[in-house]
């Protein structure tokens, strides 16, 4: 049974989450409807719980069957087995119900099903998500215009020049967040508002159903009713002229009743290739503010928080360890900080550096990553907090010079490079220059016990 229902977990979730999460897993017994599995902690139980159990009641539907129960084993930390039987009791349906009375729901079974007026058939979800807040949406330099146009937004909604407001920026850097999170405030906010939250595939299979079932003027009925649209990643428009055509008209006649426009992207509206001129122009008519990639101080903070809404304590050497490793996007930050848990609370230890490394080993740096003069540069400006380009100038100022004669040093040691070419590297100094830093560092390293730690820290940062 429970090789079935692993079945089921497997194609639905990335294979990293399944490992974490799924393969500790031990089955320990079926009595009739009821299967009793053993989990390795109360965390893992309460994250089972928070973040899978719909799938799980999927699971438990294919292989037992709807009146199938799951039963929780946890075992505590005395090693002794705390039996917690833990009756699933969640709702079949896999959205949440919204209680808005005009939902609308384009999937045809549904539709079909129902034997009361043709509008009061159709159904649509908010999709927002009461999860994301501007309360846990950190802010740094990375985006503040962003956050504050947002706030502004969510405070005045169709009131403030920043309509249609335009979000954008890489994966994972927190666009959905930020445009839940004004949704969200909105709804808090004004009982009379009604807030629609729709992902441009969303916005796109909703249309193509309701040609599909001839219930057009529906579909368009209702994002002309609302008061605030959220409409997320843009880009999927591309090249879909009928859904372009259709969301025109919508974003005009919401513009011009005064109705709030919320979008993001994932590239600026320039470069948005496959979207028609006229919706491109439109989108310029507000604000467009961008979200860079976290500022070392931003991750840090985001870690905390992150950890503080988890109740879980680290070290402060633990945080800023994966705030240095780990700078690519929020997700993927998360995604340490997750399994970071998962792993202390698997194998019983407290987070340390040294956990920290392994897991960061498993998941971040799959492949052993070469170390690069551009990752040293980038390392050592992260950790001094100067800009790549000092180390990288002829400056004398002592705030430079000593990060840079860091750098050099890591360098020769890390990466196959002749003096010259890394002199070259550091504003083309000249090979006597290296030497002459890196020498100066190994006095320093014997000398001085900060500068020791120092280096064993950054050297921590590349294995
Ligand atoms: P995007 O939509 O840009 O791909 P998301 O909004 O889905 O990114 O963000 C990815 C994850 O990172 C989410 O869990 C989100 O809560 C989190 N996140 C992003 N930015 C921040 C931030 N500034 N503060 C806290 N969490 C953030
Ligand atoms: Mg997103």
């Amino acid at each position: 049974v429970w090789d079935k229902c692993l079945r089921i977990v497997q194609e639905s979730i990335p294979v990293q989450s399944y490992k974490t999460w799924f393969e500790p897993i031990r089955p320990l017994r079926i009595q009739g409807k009821v299967l009793t599995i053993q989990v390795p902690s109360q965390f893992f139980y309460e994250w089972l719980e928070d973040n899978y159990v719909h799938l799980l009641r999927k699971a438990l539907d294919y292989s037992i069957g709807r009146d199938g129960m799951l039963e929780y084993s946890i075992i505590v930390d005395t090693g002794n087995e705390k039996h917690q039987p833990l009756t699933m009791n969640v709702p079949t349906v896999k959205t949440p119900a919204s209680s808005r009375p005009d939902n609308f729901q384009t999937d045809p079974r549904l539709a079909a099903n129902n034997h009361v007026k043709d509008q009061d058939s159709l159904q649509l979800d908010t999709y927002l998500n009461g999860n994301y807040s501007f309360d846990n949406f950190i802010e740094g330099d990375c985006n503040r215009l962003a956050r504050s146009a947002g706030f502004a937004v969510a405070q005045r909604p169709g009131l403030t020049s920043f309509n249609p407001l335009m979000v954008y920026g890489g994966v994972g850097l927190g666009k959905t967040h930020l445009v839940q999170a004004i949704g969200n405030y909105i709804r808090n906010h004004y009982d009379d508002k009604m807030v629609t939250y729709v992902s441009s595939e969303k916005f796109t299979n909703q249309f193509i159903n309701s040609i599909k079932n001839n219930k057009l003027s529906d579909f368009t009925d209702f994002y002309m009713k609302v008061d605030v649209l959220v409409i997320d990643d843009v880009q999927f428009l591309s090249g879909k002229e009928k859904t372009q055509d259709t969301f025109f008209h919508i974003f005009n006649h919401l513009h011009q009743l005064g109705k709030q426009i919320i979008m993001t992207s994932d590239r600026p509206p320039r470069e948005l290739q496959g979207l028609q001129d006229r919706l491109l122009s439109r989108f310029k008519w507000g604000l467009t503010a961008d979200l860079q990639t976290p500022d070392f101080e931003t991750r840090i903070a985001i870690i905390q928080k992150k950890l503080q809404s988890e109740g879980i304590n680290i070290e402060y050497d633990v945080i800023e360890y994966v705030a240095h490793s780990v700078n690519t996007n929020v997700r993927e930050l998360e995604g340490v900080i997750i399994s970071l848990m998962a792993q202390a609370s698997l194998t019983r230890r407290e987070i340390d550096v040294e956990l920290a490394k392994n897991t960061l080993k498993n998941i971040v740096m799959d492949e052993e990553k070469e170390v690069t003069i551009d990752t040293i540069q980038e390392i050592v400006a992260d950790y001094f907090e100067i800009n790549i380009a000092n180390l990288k100038s002829k400056s004398r100022k002592k705030e430079d010079v000593y990060p840079r004669q860091l750098a050099m040093y890591l360098a020769k040691d890390y990466t196959d490079l002749p003096l010259k070419s890394i002199g070259y590297h550091f504003g083309g100094r000249d090979h006597s220059t290296v030497i002459h830093s890196i020498q100066s560092i190994n006095d320093l390293m014997t000398s001085d016990p900060d500068v020791e730690e120092t280096v064993q820290k950054l050297r921590s940062y590349f294995k």
